[in-house]
């Protein structure tokens, strides 16, 4: 009997084809590029592994789902990745065309080559291979991509809510993002949510001379700057009345998994090109990235920018945030606390919040189901994956973790210099081949015993 190995091996030609084609065909949510045609293809990329697969219809782009059943009794998987694509943004920047992908250097070129087309892809072809190698699922499996994560997945709640009994699952995996920067696999628990708003200052109702209505006629943009120096402290500390009250604690594995990850200040340092680090990181970047939130001023503008100087007092200045979250920070409830510290320091600021926000996901590490996808993990790599609470960055895997009530996975298969959502995306070809083992064992491992 063929191994899944070998089945890979032996294919590997068409697997990279399959994704070159893929790739090819943009499917770009924030510009409405292709986007439809791009669904139906999926579904029959789908179709072809195996699955029964259709798209479903939201108020945005449609997503695709496939299902499976595996022998009777076995567990529910449910896979979850994205369709669609990050704008290519300057095509000049692109050393190949972000759309005519390419392989070189061992690697696919091409816009949405790792995000995601390339991780969701190696699931649907480990579908394949299992049935070409053994002739049935080893769990039963549904497939679930979304056209709408890059631009924040707005209508998947909604989704998941309306198709709970067609969703409902054991676990849920999902692969987006990079490895470890050392090369080595990873399993996250989560993900931090994410809350973007935006303040609004006015002043006259006109851009006014500064000589002859300076300290006469308000300036917003002080307003602005007043404010937020209310909101956080010089030491990096969020002065928002009640803002971290809900934050749940690590719990000891959780901690001892951070300390295994060895983020050095150096090594940020040195990738990002910054002197120093933010103030309040004390001494570990991992605890603040992963356990903690964080409030940033995304932009801050009003008034002149342009070159050498004009004397002018603006007529109104606003400021665009975002609050990363982290378990049990409800979006809502922090929203509402901004609102709150707004109206009673600057009750002139508007506050509009930007965009749906996406809550925080965590699965407990300490999941009777982490060993076993661990142990299938380093049945392929050979190598024990590092264990990461959660990712700094949002996803909507909430869905799944709050209203599906379902524990979930992040494996990500994109090797860490991916370029995701920047020029010269790519995807190296070992990787997406390997992920196609990798998810091939962690079905086989979940099917194994309920
Ligand atoms: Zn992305």
């Amino acid at each position: 009997m063929t191994t899944v190995q070998e089945w890979v091996q032996e294919n590997s030609r068409a697997l990279v084809d399959q994704l070159l084609d893929y790739v090819a065909r943009p499917s770009v949510s924030a510009e409405g590029v292709g986007v439809v045609e791009v669904a139906h293809y999926a579904a029959d990329l789908l179709s072809a592994a195996g699955l029964r697969a259709r798209l479903v219809e939201t108020p945005g782009w449609p997503a695709v789902i496939g299902h499976r059943a595996g022998p009777l009794g076995s567990r529910h998987v449910l896979v979850y990745g994205h369709y669609d694509v990050q704008p290519a943004g300057d095509e000049a920047l692109w050393t190949s065309p972000p759309f005519r992908p390419e392989v070189r250097e061992g690697r696919v070129w091409g816009r949405g080559a790792g995000d995601n087309k390339g991780q969701h892809l190696a699931h649907v072809a480990a579908v394949e291979a299992l049935l070409a190698t053994r002739g049935e699922l080893p769990c039963s499996v549904t497939v679930l991509l979304d056209g709408e994560e890059e631009i924040g997945s707005e209508n998947l709640d909604d989704l998941v809510r309306r198709l709970r009994d067609e969703l409902s699952a054991d676990v849920a995996l999902c692969s987006d993002g990079p490895v470890h920067a050392s090369g080595r696999s990873l399993v996250q628990f989560g993900a931090r949510g994410v809350l973007q708003f935006e303040l609004r200052a006015r002043g006259a109702a006109r851009d006014v001379h500064s000589g002859h209505f300076g300290e006469v006629a308000p300036n917003p943009l002080w307003s602005l700057v007043h404010l937020l120096a209310t909101m956080k402290d010089p030491d990096g500390r969020v002065t928002i009345d009640g803002f971290t009250d809900a934050i749940q604690p690590l719990s000891p594995r959780e901690r001892e998994a951070l300390d295994t990850l060895e983020i050095s200040s150096e090594d940020v340092l040195a990738d990002i090109g910054a002197a120093r680090l933010a103030p309040g990181v004390a001494n570990s970047v991992a605890e603040r990235l992963m356990a903690l939130p964080s409030f940033t001023i995304n932009g801050l503008h009003g008034g002149y920018g342009g070159p050498g100087s004009k004397t002018v007092l603006p007529a109104e200045a606003f400021a665009k945030c975002d609050v990363r979250l982290v378990p049990r920070q409800d979006p809502d409830v922090v929203f509402g606390l901004v609102q709150e510290h707004v109206r009673r320091v600057a009750p002139d600021v508007d506050v509009y919040q930007l965009g749906g926000a996406m809550r925080p996901s965590r699965t407990p590490i300490e999941s009777p189901l982490t060993p076993v996808v661990v142990a299938a993990v380093q049945s392929v790599t050979g190598e024990e994956p590092l264990l990461m609470p959660s990712m700094g960055g949002s996803l909507p895997t909430w869905v799944f973790t709050d209203t599906l009530g379902v524990p979930t996975f992040l494996l990500p298969l994109a090797n860490a210099d991916e370029r995701n959502h920047a020029p010269d995306e790519n995807m190296e070809v070992a990787r997406f081949l390997q992920g196609i083992e990798i998810s091939a064992a962690v079905l086989t491992a979940l099917g194994a015993g309920r």
